[in-house]
């Protein structure tokens, strides 16, 4: 049922899911994180992806997933811990 893939290992090891309450300010998209609201970490190598990529929502297939992952989620991904 669960669609999880992580982008960085390959891993179908899902951690821990979390829901973030903010809100999303249309101006300041300069971070892609201001706009996820919905975050799985990998329960292998620990890293924290947003939902859209890692069920790859809307059709998007795994070379996009982890392309975007790599250009614009990855950098940062670690401070989104709670
Ligand atoms: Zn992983």
């Amino acid at each position: 049922m669960e669609n999880f893939i992580c982008p960085e290992c390959g891993s179908n090891n899902e951690g821990n899911r979390l829901l973030l309450n903010k809100e999303i300010s249309g101006n300041d998209n300069k971070d892609p994180w201001s706009s996820v609201l919905e975050q799985i970490s990998c329960e292998d190598c620990k890293s924290i992806i947003p939902a859209h990529i890692a069920e790859r929502w809307d059709n998007m297939n795994i070379d996009t997933a982890k392309k975007e992952w790599a250009s614009l989620y990855k950098k940062d991904n670690k401070k989104q811990k709670t």
